[in-house]
């Protein structure tokens, strides 16, 4: 950000009835500081650009948001550059030609105190030094002056005048009353209009360039991404799980009390040792973001009588009752694809299993002595 602008205001804005009308006149003084300070140069000495009233800071905020929205974001399309180019150019010139005529009519109004800047630096727009403070008390005497000189001869006339400039509200919808006093003002009225209109324009355009690059931010992770984000996670519990390696020691193969086991959060009725569990339920994550589907879970923890039933009815597929991992709560055997050596969810596994410390083992592989896609067994990482 090349420029700090701190845009002081103050807007005279008239309500209630036409003048010598039943209802009273009132006049209400808004006096509006905005302050944009970018970071870093948030203890320098602010450099101070007058403006005469909320049309012109609308546009001069803009102006500074565009600079800012094609300075940092590096996703705005050239076609969306193109255009708030082209629209910041627009707000540009109407903001000069505004601040040219407002300075020639009212020069005096936007007078800084004395010392802290050339009078030159008001007409054209160009960056004066002095604080908001500064700025704003200025502002105000010069206001207070403004309405002295204009109250012995038309004062109403002089509020509405004023009131046309603060406000953006279209020509048609003023009252009669409002009707410039010089003819001057007319053409400053429409340059006002013009120049709001050119900022709403402009804004539209920063908010759908900024909302792109939410929606860019926002994007969801790349299956790699969670694969990344669980195993580090994984490498981060390890230490946290060594615990439940002797959860179940003292038992025998098979005779672990369900208490001691965790239950599969993807895989209801499915436990396994409490480390083993978790790890997989991360493994799960990462599966489920490269294949869209969980992992799916034909067995689990087995207990000694059903691996007693497992062997009666697998024969020689089966492990003898008593030597099975499956007893120590550390085996799944999936299917849902995993089942066949060579399938995608296969070698994905057999890529990333390991790294949450589950694998096929060797002797299960395809060249193993008992080859089972389907069996996976964990053992603690790290
Ligand atoms: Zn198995």
């Amino acid at each position: 950000m090349a420029v700090l602008a701190v845009t002081a205001v103050t807007a005279t804005a008239v309500t209630g009835g036409p003048a010598g009308a039943e209802s009273s006149t009132t006049t209400s003084t808004t006096d509006a500081s905005t302050v944009v300070v970018s970071p870093d140069l948030a203890t320098a000495e602010p450099t101070v650009v007058v403006s005469q009233d909320e049309t012109t800071v609308r546009a001069s905020s803009a102006l500074q948001r565009a600079t800012d929205v094609t300075t940092d974001q590096a996703t705005l399309s050239k076609a969306q550059e193109r255009k708030i180019d082209a629209q910041v150019e627009k707000v540009a010139g109407l903001l000069e030609s505004r601040d040219a005529d407002s300075a020639s009519r009212s020069g005096e109004r936007s007078a800084l105190p004395q010392g802290t800047a050339a009078p030159a630096a008001q007409g054209d727009g160009s960056p004066v030094t002095a604080t908001a403070d500064e700025i704003l008390a200025a502002n105000r005497a010069a206001e207070r002056e403004a309405a002295q000189d204009a109250s012995g001869s038309a004062p109403d006339r002089a509020q509405a005048d004023e009131t046309e400039r603060a406000e953006e509200t279209p020509a048609e919808e003023q009252p009669e009353e409002a009707e410039p006093a010089q003819g001057e003002a007319e053409p400053a009225e429409a340059e006002s209009t013009a120049l709001a209109k050119a900022t709403d324009t402009l804004v539209d355009l920063l908010d759908a360039a900024q909302s792109d690059t939410v929606d860019v931010e926002a994007a969801p992770e790349t299956p790699a991404d969670i694969t990344a984000a669980q195993v580090a996670a994984a490498r981060q519990a390890a230490a946290g799980l060594t615990k439940y390696v002797d959860s179940v020691v003292g038992y025998g193969n098979g005779q672990i009390p369900s208490g001691e086991l965790c239950e599969l959060d993807f895989a209801p009725g499915e436990t396994l040792r409490c480390d083993a569990a978790e790890q997989l339920e991360r493994l799960d994550v990462a599966y489920a973001a490269r294949f869209g589907e969980h992992l799916s879970v034909n067995d689990s923890y087995r207990s000694y009588a059903a691996q007693v039933a497992t062997k009666a009815a697998r024969g020689a597929m089966a492990a003898v009752p008593g030597y099975s991992n499956h007893g120590w709560g550390v085996a799944v055997d999936l299917n849902g694809g995993v089942e066949s050596f060579g399938t995608a969810k296969y070698e994905w596994l057999r890529e990333n299993g390991p790294k949450f410390g589950w694998d096929n083992p060797g002797w299960a592989r395809a060249d193993g002595r008992k080859p089972e896609a389907w069996h996976w067994e964990y053992s603690p990482i790290g």
